[in-house]
């Protein structure tokens, strides 16, 4: 056992669409790479048809949602496009206390309140780029998601990337840009294995 290990929060967070679900969460993507869990968050949008409860996320309803806020069960939480979201606070603190690390794949409202929470060097705030707007909006129609094929979202959501991006050009210590998938998930596998000690050289 090792005595001073601590554990750490990997903020990720990116633009709808940029592909953090599949860097992070798809086959041969980070998770599987590292061995550290996403905490699946709770929203109160309605799910996607490919999606599952307690996988992809916890589908409650706004009810639910607001016992949870009051309950303090949220580490944070926050509106976005017109939906909550919300990360569960006992299993990250219990992964920290264990000194283990965790993943957390939420936007940039969510990365800069638990930035604020944990002392510098627990939080490692990871920002996915899309190679360029084009690009960005042909992932987000690709993923065709119901909310992405409505224009009114899909525009709502493309002029948040934009806010997004230049928030996180301020904020977030990692730029990764997700042109070629593969270059992608090395890159944010090799910035978790240094923070994480696993990288020696
Ligand atoms: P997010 O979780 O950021 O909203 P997704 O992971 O759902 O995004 O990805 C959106 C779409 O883009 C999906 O159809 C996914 O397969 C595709 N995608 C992700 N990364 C790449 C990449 N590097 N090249 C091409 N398509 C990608
Ligand atoms: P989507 O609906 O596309 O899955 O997610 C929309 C946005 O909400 C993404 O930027 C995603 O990272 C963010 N998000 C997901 N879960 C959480 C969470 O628990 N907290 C916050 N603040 N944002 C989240």
């Amino acid at each position: 056992m090792e005595p001073d290990k601590t554990g750490k929060i990997f903020v990720i967070s990116g633009p709808s669409g940029v592909g953090k679900s599949t860097i992070v969460r798809g086959a041969g993507g980070v998770v599987e790479k590292t061995g550290i869990p996403v905490c699946v968050s709770a929203t109160t949008r309605p799910q996607g048809k490919t999606e599952v409860n307690g996988k992809d996320y916890w589908f409650i309803t706004r009810d639910e949602f607001e016992q949870k806020i009051e309950n303090e069960e949220f580490l944070e939480y926050a509106k976005v496009f017109d939906n909550w979201y919300g990360t569960p606070k006992k299993e990250v603190e219990d992964r920290l206390a264990k000194g283990q690390s965790v993943i957390l794949e939420i936007d940039t409202q969510g990365g800069l309140s638990v930035k604020t929470l944990y002392p510098d060097a627990t939080v490692v705030m990871i920002f996915i780029l899309p190679p360029s707007n084009d690009v960005l909006q042909q992932r987000m129609s690709k993923r065709g998601r119901e909310t992405d094929v409505d224009s009114q979202i899909a525009h709502k959501r493309l002029k948040n990337a934009s806010n997004e991006i230049a928030m996180a050009w301020q904020h977030y210590e990692h730029m990764v840009i997700n042109d070629v998938l593969e270059n992608a998930i090395n890159e944010i596998t090799g910035i978790i294995k240094t923070e994480t000690g696993e990288n020696k050289e």
